[in-house]
């Protein structure tokens, strides 16, 4: 199937040769009938597992009923996650798109309409989406260096060090944060960074945005990330998780920040679809304080079996964002996983990411664990 695929998709991803045709719960089934052990799921997508009972229904249900309508119109499952995500968030409104790089899209035109500036301040090593937008406010020069120019007026700071929020100028209307930095290495903000750029936003007429694109929905232990930083956002943008598995992506406005967006000014047809918006109605009620404190358990447990792993320089992140700073290269663990069943990802060329279903059990853990110390021994 593979092989075939290869003439057909532009080769944008560097694809194992794997067609997998089943999910459930922690495990996929390739078309070969083999199953693999998902420590990926997706890439932090798949937050309930494969096929979890209650987004399934709900977006069968809501199928069968309406499975679209124009944003002229409302719609209920729209309305109700944003609810949901309101009353999560302590007061807020959503816009509703299809990918974490949309939702990056609507916060940078959100923060230029509301502030009337068009500087944003991102940091070094940050991983915001491929669009021109979201690229330009992306870290990682060899990701964008084939694209250039984009955007203009985007800075770059140092994480973590509270210095460098300095280059920041009165121009910034966007302050660009992952609680932590996902696709750059799994590495975490500390609590006095983030202040400080709370700090700085406030000084500068500015909105902080916090990037929960990969951290959100209960991936790092609570339901956003920023919860464990002390700093309340303006802006959040959610995508991956949110639905588990189907395409969406969000833009929180905190009440108090609202008002910049008025009718015309952004859009997106596909954005708040009924079937996808009753799935994550269910995620979001799934995500609740016993889940939660699973994962915060269950990622103790794992972190503390990486670290013990042969070769691991380093274990980082929170909750079930984990990554092993490899004394080798990342991308032939990777492989080699896959070889023996199990699916993990590398985040740059000696990180290994573990970002396995919240719902992941102990005896999922030490398969993993095993399979993992076989690889690296
Ligand atoms: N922001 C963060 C923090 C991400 O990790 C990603 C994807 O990995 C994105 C934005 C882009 O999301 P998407 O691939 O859905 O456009």
């Amino acid at each position: 199937m593979s092989a075939v695929l290869d003439q057909a998709v532009l080769p944008v991803y560097p694809r194992a040769g794997v067609t997998f045709v089943e999910g459930e719960g922690m495990w996929l089934v390739g078309d070969d009938g083999r199953r693999y052990l998902d420590f990926a799921a997706g890439i932090a997508v798949v937050g309930l597992g494969h096929r979890h009972p209650a987004p399934l229904a709900a977006a069968h249900e809501q199928l069968d009923r309406l499975w679209h309508a124009s944003n002229l119109y409302w719609t209920e499952p729209m309305g109700e996650l944003a609810a949901r995500l309101s009353q999560r968030f302590g007061g807020a409104q959503a816009f509703f798109c299809n990918s974490g790089a949309e939702a990056i899209e609507a916060a940078l035109k959100y923060a230029r309409k509301a502030t009337g500036k068009t500087g944003v301040l991102a940091l070094e090593g940050s991983f915001h989406g491929r669009t021109l937008g979201a690229l330009s406010a992306t870290g990682q020069p060899s990701k964008r260096a084939a694209f250039e120019p984009l955007v203009p007026g985007v800075r770059f700071a140092t994480a973590n060090d509270v210095d460098s929020l300095r280059t920041a100028a009165d121009d910034v209307g966007l302050i660009l944060l992952e609680p932590v930095q996902g696709e750059g290495g799994v590495h975490p903000l500390t609590p006095a960074f983030a202040a400080a750029a709370a700090e700085l936003a406030e000084e500068l007429g500015a909105l902080l945005c916090f990037d929960e694109v990969q951290t959100g929905i209960g991936r790092t232990g609570t339901f956003f990330a920023f919860q464990q930083l002390g700093v309340q956002p303006q802006l959040v943008t959610l995508a991956k998780a949110l639905a588990n598995g189907l395409p969406i992506g969000c833009l929180l406005v905190a009440d108090d920040a609202a008002g910049g967006f008025a009718p015309g000014d952004h859009a997106s047809t596909f954005g708040g679809n009924p079937v996808v918006c009753a799935a994550a109605c269910a995620v979001c009620d799934a995500v609740d304080d016993a889940l939660l404190a699973s994962v915060r358990a269950a990622g103790e447990r794992l972190a503390a079996g990486v670290a013990a792993l042969p070769g691991v320089l380093e274990v980082r992140g929170r909750g079930l964002l984990l990554a092993a700073e490899l004394d080798r290269e990342a991308a032939p663990v990777v492989a080699a996983c896959l070889d023996a069943g199990l699916l993990v990802l590398s985040a740059g060329e000696r990180v290994l990411r573990l970002t396995p279903p919240l719902v992941v059990g102990p005896d999922h853990t030490d398969l993993a664990l095993d399979t993992l110390r076989e690889v690296l021994a």
